[in-house]
């Protein structure tokens, strides 16, 4: 039997290591990005645009009512980019963001005949989001599988990985290149190795500068 799954997927560098994990793993994969109206069209446009490269079924699902119930930095732009005091969450946070993402991204998958769901979340870089811990994960595959009455896999490639273990895999997977230079992370929505300034630019340029160095001493 065919190997179906589903991906949760951004455009980012997270999710774009794991479409290519996931085209490893299985003989299909779609994969399924919510529009929750993010501040930069720009990374829609980077998820749709990485989708029709690599010739996979794409799914754009509509989910602007979490920018109704949570409005946060990456949807309002009236609302700054702050990492976030010690111990509280960061102004980008979209409370109950991959309950809701993931939840959806079951729905579709059992439409679509799917056994496998793939999603990029990390408890490494646990920054306060309890729906990215392992244990939340594991909660809500039993939840799926219960409310759907399937047999639902989650998989979880990057959970125990820190950026540089995830800048590892992706050359493991043979694309180092193509995640540094067309995945979108920054938020200002500037592909690649982005504006460098804001914090999601400073983890990934951080998480390569780490790989980079323990590659080069390695070899
Ligand atoms: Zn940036």
């Amino acid at each position: 039997m065919k190997q179906k799954a589903v991906v949760v997927f951004s455009g980012g560098q997270d999710s774009t290591t794991c479409l290519f994990w996931a085209l490893k793993q299985f003989d299909e994969v779609i994969a399924v990005t919510f529009d929750y109206q993010q501040r930069h069209i720009a990374e829609l446009q980077c998820a749709k645009e990485i989708c029709h490269e690599l010739g996979i079924e794409h799914h754009v699902l509509d989910m602007s009512l979490l920018n109704q119930l949570a409005p946060n930095a990456l949807t309002r732009s009236e609302i700054d980019i702050t990492p976030g005091a010690e111990g509280e969450l960061p102004s980008t946070f979209v409370e109950g963001r991959n309950l809701l993402f993931l939840s959806f991204a079951g729905v579709l998958a059992k439409v679509k005949g799917a056994k496998h769901l793939i999603t990029g979340v990390c408890e490494t870089d646990f920054s306060g989001y309890p729906d990215c811990r392992d244990i939340f994960i594991k909660s809500l595959n039993v939840t799926l599988n219960l409310s759907m009455d399937t047999d639902f896999v989650i998989h979880t490639p990057l959970m125990w990985l820190n950026k540089a273990e995830t800048w590892e895999l992706a050359d493991q997977l043979g694309q180092f290149d193509y995640i540094r230079t067309k995945t979108l992370t920054c938020y200002e929505g500037i592909i690649g190795s982005g504006c460098g300034t804001c914090p999601a630019c400073q983890l990934r340029q951080r998480g390569l500068d780490h790989y980079l160095m323990k590659k080069k001493a390695g070899n």
